[in-house]
């Protein structure tokens, strides 16, 4: 799973320039329970931002907000210099956002391969394709190896990483993790914590959602606390990994 180590040049290169995700004013409802409300935030170009927070804090709701997959209210999405707020759902990887969904979602009865493929539905050019799935093979050899296997007959750990696979397919500048830690051993969120270190250093742009702080404050700079729907607290990574109040009750300390 871990692989030999890959130099940043070796990983899948974000097409274009990074691009500043900026949100303003976003709120989910479903029917009358507010899962999120009003919450602004952005990530800087090519940067690593963190969301943690407790069960149902809202952050799925945010992410699931931001490519157009829930009913939702806002004032500003705009991403690099386009505006997102009207974009539909299926556009919006048009845009170069890529989305690792909690839970994977991989398609049990394909292939990694297909699974890959599919990944790349943006970009109809067949040799570029192949090109940035080889360089998933090479982030990732395992799946290289396992391209022709039932992505159901696949560990959770290697869904995982199929599903980040996935999203690279589509050459985005932005990524949205959602809880990609979920359900893993400590030595697989190990690697997921190498992935992303080696996804942020080829300037891939990151916000990672996850109930594991400890792993965000190691793979992010700067972080957002959600509770009850809203940005209780934000900070850089360092700072809020020593504050008192998030030691106790994210860091179990
Ligand atoms: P977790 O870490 O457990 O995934 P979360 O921080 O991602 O939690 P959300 O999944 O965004 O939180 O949920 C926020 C709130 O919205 C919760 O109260 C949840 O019960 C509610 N909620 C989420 N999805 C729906 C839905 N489809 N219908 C109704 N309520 C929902």
């Amino acid at each position: 799973m871990t692989g030999e180590a890959v130099r940043p040049s070796e990983v899948v290169e974000p097409e274009g320039a990074p691009q500043e995700l900026v949100v303003a004013g976003l709120s989910v409802h479903y029917g009358g329970v507010r899962a999120v409300s009003s919450v602004s935030f952005t990530v800087g170009a090519g940067q690593c931002v963190g969301i943690i927070g407790a069960n149902g804090a809202g952050k799925t709701s945010t992410l699931k907000a931001l490519m157009g997959l829930v009913p939702r209210t806002v004032d500003t999405i705009r991403f690099g210099d386009r505006d997102l707020t009207k974009v539909k759902a299926r556009n919006i990887v048009r845009h170069g956002i890529g989305y690792v969904p909690e839970g994977r979602h991989v398609f049990p009865g394909l292939t990694v391969e297909k699974n890959l493929l599919l990944g790349a539905y943006v970009r109809p050019w067949k040799g570029q394709t192949l090109e940035t799935m080889q360089e998933v093979f090479e982030l990732f050899p395992m799946l290289g190896e396992m391209r022709h296997r039932l992505a159901g007959a696949l560990s959770g750990g290697q869904q995982q990483m199929l599903a980040v696979g996935r999203a690279l397919m589509s050459k985005p500048r932005l990524i949205l993790l959602d809880e990609p830690s979920m359900g893993l051993s400590p030595k697989l969120i190990e690697d997921i914590l190498g992935v992303l270190q080696r996804l942020s250093a080829a300037g891939h742009g990151l916000l990672l959602v996850e109930q594991n702080a400890k792993l965000t404050f190691e793979a992010t700079k700067t972080c957002l606390v959600m509770e009850n729907g809203e940005v209780a607290m934000t900070g850089t990574s360092a700072d809020l990994s020593r504050d008192p109040r998030v030691r106790q009750i994210y860091l179990g300390l």
